[in-house]
């Protein structure tokens, strides 16, 4: 099970790659002990890259990762797959655009998801990225693919890349695993931010057009060409 597939070099850069992005989520404060977990697709081939299961991030290395085809079972590495390794091969099955997923417990996004309530679009950053509210979906078991169909289902028709699972936590996707730990960390601040704001008073969600033009300059025009 130690060997990668053919075209390793890609491979093994999306191995590092993956491993780099969880210290991202401690980083950003996103995970506590062996919680939450990054996948990348391996661009070209019907491979995932996944942290393995129930190992602590300061152990995370490219060699310790564990590559998966898109049904989520084993190809090479020697440690068993994150449980969620299911769920994220069913997401990249679904939605061929995505080339990252992210999970966390990210503690205000949860805190949102435990009471199974939306995160309204009150502000310009939420509009820039999300493209209005943070969605719910339903409720799912751990272990197999339930949420990924449950991640698939909510996002379908939303522009969002990131959805709170009822009572769990936060799956996010993005076209890279960047992009994919760029909408974690932005959930989470929102979050925080909008859950800040409803304690001093009544939020006031922005106009859809509103929306729908910050959206568009951020995703158009924002950053360098
Ligand atoms: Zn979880």
């Amino acid at each position: 099970m130690s060997q990668d597939p053919p075209a390793g070099d890609a491979v093994h850069r999306i191995r590092r790659l993956v491993a780099d992005l969880h210290a991202e989520l401690v980083r950003y404060g996103l995970v506590a002990w062996t919680s939450g977990n990054v996948s990348a697709r391996v661009p070209g081939l019907d491979l995932l890259v996944i942290k393995p299961s129930g190992v602590a991030y300061p152990d995370l290395s490219a060699e310790t990762m564990v590559v998966c085809d898109l049904d989520g079972a084993r190809v090479s590495g020697e440690l068993s797959p994150s449980s969620d390794t299911a769920s994220h091969a069913y997401i990249y099955r679904h939605m061929p655009q995505v080339g990252g997923v992210v999970h966390t417990h990210s503690r205000y996004a949860t805190s949102w998801a435990a009471r199974g309530e939306p995160i309204p679009c009150v502000l310009t950053a939420m509009a820039d990225e999300f493209g209005g509210e943070i969605p719910v979906g339903p409720f799912a078991p751990i272990g197999g693919e339930q949420i990924g169909r449950a991640v698939v289902a909510t996002l379908s028709g939303h522009r969002s890349p990131a959805v709170l699972l009822r009572s769990h936590g936060v799956f996010t996707v993005g076209a890279t695993a960047r992009d994919a730990v760029k909408a974690a960390v932005m959930c989470e601040d929102a979050a925080c931010t909008v859950h800040l704001a409803r304690l001093g008073g009544q939020l006031t969600p922005l106009p859809p057009d509103q929306i729908d033009a910050l959206y568009r300059r951020y995703q158009d025009e924002y950053g360098q060409r």
